[in-house]
C-alpha cells in the first residue's frame, strides 16, 4: 500500500514546536517510504479561526523546507484540503450512517443545548430541507455499548476502552459543519491516509475515529501518537507564542538546520549516540519504532548547543552572509578583511546569530570603559605604565604577526616584573573594553595598529 501521510493543523494561529514536529515526522516517514505527504487544513472551528493563519502554517512549513505533495491549492488530487470547502462530501456521510441508525439528530434550544429525549423521527427529511441547521438540531454518533474495545496504535499496541464511559459525541453541528471527529475520519479515508501520526492528545479520541471506520466498513490506517511535550522541570510545554513560534526560532537566529535536527529528537533517536544529522540522514535513519512513548523534554539550552554545532561547520563567508539580518546596521562593517578575522574570532562563540552584534561591537565602536571595577582594577601605577608602554611600543611595529607581539610580551615582562594577566588585562581593557576576551596578538591583529594606538592614545 502507498504510504500516505498528512498534517492536519487547524488554522487557529502560528506553526508551533509541536505542530512541527508532527509535520515533520509525518514529512520524513513519507518520504522514507517513497510516499505522499499532505497538508489538510481543519478549520470547522469557525469560532476560532485565526485571520492568515493558513498562509502562516504553510509559509512556516516551507520556511522548514517541508514540502507537502498535496495540499491547498498544490496538486488537489482529493481536494478540496480545506475542510469548510467540504461540506458537500460530508453531508453524504452523515446522511449514510444517519439511514442505518448509527448516528441520529437531537434539537438544541437557542443557546445550543442538547434539549434531552427528543430525538427526531423524520431525520432525513429534516436534512434534506435543511442546507444550514439554523441552530435548531445537531447530529450525534452512536457509540455502541461495548466495555472491551480494543484500539491499537502503533508504538502503545493494543488499547482498550470502555465504551460505557464515552458520551455519543456530535459529528455535525448545528450550523451544518462537522466537528473535528467527523471530518477528520471522513478526509483520512477518503485522502487515502494510510499512516496518521499526531500528537498524544489525540489518544483518548482514538476509539471514536474507529468507531466511524468501523460503522463504514472502512479500513482503518495504522495510528502513532508522539509523546507529549515537556518542559524541563516536566510540566506541559507552554503554548506562549514567544516560546514556541517556530519563526521566532528563525529570528532569533537558530538555523533552520539545527532546528529540524533538534526537533526531529524531541521523541525519536536513531540507534546510535550521533545527535547531529541532516535531513538526508534523518529521512534514512527515521524508523516509528524508535519513537518513544514518554514525554519529550524541550530543553533550549540542547538547541543552544546544536545551533552552534552547526554554527561551527559553516565556513567564514557562510556564516557572514547568512547573518546580514542580524548584524546591527550602525557599526560600519564594510572592511572585509577585518570583518573576516572578527568572524574567524566569534564563530566558536556564538549559539545564535542574535548572539553575533554584542561580540562585533568591541571590535567595532570606541570603547569607553564604564565598568567601575575595571577601571579601579587598572588604575595602579605599572597598569598605567604598561599601558604607555604597550601605545609607544606599538607604534613602532609595522607588521604584526605572532612573533612580534610574543616578544613584546616578553619585554614587558621583564621591563615591569610582572607577567600574565597583570600585562594582559590592563590592554585588553582599554583595547577591548573587557578583561576576558581575545589573545592580545589576536586582539591587535583584528584591530590593526592604527586602532589599537589610537585607543590606548585615547585612555591615556
Ligand atoms: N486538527 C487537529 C489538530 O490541529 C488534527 C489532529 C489529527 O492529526 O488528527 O491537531
Amino acid at each position: 500500500m502507498k504510504v500516505r501521510t498528512r498534517f492536519a493543523p487547524s488554522p487557529t494561529g502560528f506553526l508551533h514546536v509541536g505542530g512541527l514536529r508532527t509535520a515533520l515526522y509525518n514529512y520524513i516517514f513519507a518520504k522514507k517510504n517513497n510516499g505522499e505527504f499532505i497538508l489538510r487544513i481543519e478549520d470547522t472551528d469557525q469560532k476560532r479561526l485565526v485571520k492568515d493563519a493558513i498562509s502562516k502554517i504553510s509559509n512556516s512549513l516551507y520556511n522548514f523546507d517541508i514540502i507537502f505533495d498535496e495540499g491547498p491549492s498544490v496538486n488537489e488530487k482529493y481536494g478540496p484540503y480545506k475542510q469548510s470547502d467540504r461540506l458537500n462530501i460530508y453531508k453524504k456521510y452523515y446522511t449514510q450512517l444517519i439511514s442505518n441508525d448509527s448516528a441520529y439528530l437531537c434539537y438544541v434550544d437557542e443557546n445550543q443545548n442538547l434539549i434531552p429525549e427528543k430525538n427526531i423521527n423524520n431525520s432525513l427529511d429534516l436534512i434534506e430541507n435543511n442546507n444550514n441547521f439554523n441552530q435548531k438540531f445537531v447530529i450525534k454518533f452512536r457509540i455502541p455499548k461495548d466495555n472491551q474495545f480494543k484500539t491499537y496504535d502503533k508504538l502503545r499496541g493494543e488499547i482498550v476502552f470502555d465504551l460505557n464511559l464515552i458520551d455519543d459525541p456530535i459529528i455535525i453541528k448545528s450550523d451544518g459543519f462537522p466537528t473535528y471527529h467527523f471530518a477528520n475520519v471522513i478526509d483520512d479515508h477518503l485522502m487515502k491516509i494510510s499512516h496518521v501520526i499526531r500528537g498524544e492528545e489525540w489518544l483518548p479520541s482514538l476509539p471514536k475515529h474507529i468507531l466511524l471506520y468501523q460503522s463504514f466498513n472502512w479500513s482503518i490506517p495504522q495510528f502513532i501518537h508522539l509523546p507529549l511535550l515537556l518542559n524541563p522541570d516536566k510540566s506541559k510545554l507552554s503554548k506562549r507564542q514567544g516560546d514556541v513560534d517556530t519563526d521566532a526560532f528563525l529570528d532569533k537566529g537558530y538555523l533552520k538546520e539545527a532546528i529540524i535536527n533538534f526537533i526531529a529528537l524531541l521523541g525519536w533517536h536513531p540507534n546510535n549516540n550521533n545527535e547531529i544529522f541532516d535531513y538526508e540522514e534523518l529521512i534514512a535513519k527515521f524508523s516509528i519504532k524508535r519513537i518513544q512513548k514518554s514525554g519529550a523534554i524541550f530543553d533550549i539550552k540542547k538547541l543552544d548547543w546544536m545551533n552552534a554545532q552547526y554554527i561551527k561547520k559553516l565556513n567564514i563567508e557562510e556564516l557572514i552572509n547568512i547573518s546580514a539580518d542580524f548584524i546591527n546596521t550602525d557599526l560600519d562593517i564594510s572592511d572585509k578583511s577585518k570583518l573576516i578575522k572578527v568572524f574567524t574570532f566569534i564563530k566558536d562563540r556564538i549559539n545564535t546569530l542574535s548572539d553575533i552584534t554584542a561580540l562585533l561591537i568591541p571590535f567595532y565602536e570606541n570603547i569607553n570603559i564604564v565598568n567601575q571595577d575595571i577601571l579601579d582594577n587598572i588604575n595602579d601605577k605599572i597598569s598605567q605604565d604598561i599601558i604607555k608602554y604597550w601605545y609607544k611600543g606599538l607604534l613602532l611595529i609595522d607588521t604584526i604577526d605572532k612573533e612580534s607581539i610574543d616578544t613584546f610580551i616578553q619585554q614587558t615582562s621583564k621591563k615591569f616584573n610582572v607577567s600574565g594577566k597583570r600585562i594582559f588585562f590592563p590592554i585588553r581593557a582599554v583595547l577591548y573594553g573587557k578583561f576576558q576576551g581575545p589573545d592580545l596578538y589576536t586582539l591587535i591583529s583584528i584591530l590593526g595598529i592604527k586602532e589599537s594606538t589610537k585607543r590606548l592614545k585615547k585612555y591615556i
